[in-house]
């Protein structure tokens, strides 16, 4: 006995020293991409014959010099390089409200979570397939503090998914969130966290900021309807003392606001309250376009869900649909127009995640973007909205290494971006053309 300890503790003295003696670790892999055309995700023109140097996660170099001798070389020199995309508005617990499948409400109340989360995994996976190697979740929509663990998972190398900024459950008041239309008697599960009065709304985010909410997302309107005048009207939710309490908090931590809103007086409350972000903006008038100049508020549009799902012509809700689309265009341009920062958004979950994610960019062209500036809005703008400028949505020295390619020119039809063949996140390659 007394020998096979002793032979035993040997064993470990060596392994320790071994261990010890381990060389360190070897220098991160380089690899370089022969990029045939660049678009850097800033520079307002497009390069030919680039090369970009990748060691470990993140770009070296981008220029015309000679690869590093010993590198891997990826040759993209037939294919339009790009920034990893990134969408700053998806919704990976919602799957589509297809009305067959029981449209929101079987999602709160018949799913369980594993159900929902390992969906959810699904479309995480396909948003880094599309080369959206960067999202802001704007809400789990009745998941609780689910996308948290989804983030982690990516984070951790279990599960394929882009670099997650999320916001737990959302904030709005009494009335102002789905599920309802239930008997009064029946307690049914809300979609977001609802708050009355500012105490509540400043501990809700509180909470939310202690679960691991990257940002605060809020509702300020709720119901819209088409008036007897023929306007968009929006019903709204929190008070601005209310909003006001949520974004102090917020900025404490660091941290910023997103705000759903439609139309006044719901805009003009969100405006005054000082929220970071207006996700949709149905209706902005002059005063609002104004005042977020002025405020450096960011617009994340989402324009093509509203051309989807559309009532019936004639009926209340058929004229919802129709007029919502009537406004949301000429709001877009004239945000564009006055200079309002704009990044990209699709609300990608509201509808499937089989549909291309990048279907939102010819609608941003119709409404008078350039390629260019739809294609800077969906990388370096919206970085610059994440605070991550410079490291995200950039082909540049010291940036991230997400890089994305397609095989056409999207500078002369946007709509190639739904056909991506490469993708790189994080240094890694997760998508290669088929052919290579
Ligand atoms: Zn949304």
């Amino acid at each position: 006995m007394t020998s096979r300890r002793g032979w035993l503790l040997a064993l470990s003295l060596v392994c320790r020293i071994a261990a010890a003696a381990d060389p360190p670790a070897p220098p991160p892999a380089v690899v370089v991409i022969r990029a045939g055309t660049l678009i850097d995700g800033v520079s307002g023109q497009a390069k030919t014959n680039q090369t970009i140097v990748i060691r470990g996660n993140r770009i070296e170099s981008v220029g015309t010099g000679a690869a590093p001798a010993g590198a891997k070389v990826i040759d993209l020199s037939g294919a339009t390089v790009l920034p990893g995309m990134i969408d700053a508005h998806t919704h990976v617990f919602l799957q589509g409200e297809e009305p067959s499948e029981g449209g929101y409400d079987v999602q709160l109340l018949k799913h369980p979570l594993a159900y929902r989360a390992a969906r959810a995994t699904v479309a995480v996976r396909r948003a880094l397939e599309q080369g959206f190697t960067t999202i802001r979740d704007v809400e789990t929509e009745g998941a609780g503090y689910g996308d948290v663990g989804i983030k982690q998972a990516i984070e951790e190398g279990h599960i394929p998914g882009p670099r997650m900024f999320v916001s737990t459950r959302a904030i709005s008041t009494t009335g102002g969130y789905n599920l309802e239309g239930y008997a009064p008697e029946i307690t049914v599960p809300k979609g977001a966290q609802l708050v009355d009065g500012p105490v509540e709304a400043r501990k809700a985010t509180r909470e939310q900021l202690e679960n691991g909410a990257d940002w605060i997302k809020v509702y300020m309107t709720h119901r819209s309807w088409v008036d007897a005048a023929g306007n968009l009207q929006s019903q709204p939710t929190l008070t601005v003392e209310e909003l006001k309490a949520i974004v102090d908090e917020a900025h404490g931590w660091g941290k910023k606001v997103a705000c759903h809103a439609y139309s006044n007086p719901g805009m003009k409350r969100a405006l005054d309250g000082g929220c970071d972000s207006i996700e949709h903006g149905l209706e902005l008038d002059d005063a609002a376009v104004a005042q977020m100049v002025k405020q450096g508020t960011w617009l994340c549009a989402t324009l093509s869900p509203y051309y989807k799902y559309w009532r019936q012509e004639g009926t209340p809700l058929g004229k919802l649909d129709r007029k919502r689309v009537e406004v949301h265009g000429p709001s877009f341009r004239r945000a564009l127009k006055a200079g309002v920062k704009i990044a990209f958004g699709t609300d990608v979950g509201g509808f499937s995640w089989n549909e291309p994610i990048a279907q939102e960019f010819p609608y941003m062209v119709q409404f008078g973007m350039t390629p260019m500036q739809a294609i800077q809005s969906a990388t370096s703008r919206a970085a610059e909205m994440l605070g991550m400028k410079g490291q995200l949505g950039v082909l540049a020295p010291g940036a991230l290494a997400d890089v994305v390619a397609v095989s056409g020119d999207p500078l002369k039809d946007v709509k190639v971006l739904e056909k991506v063949t490469f993708v790189m996140k994080d240094g890694k390659v997760f998508r290669e053309p088929a052919s290579r």
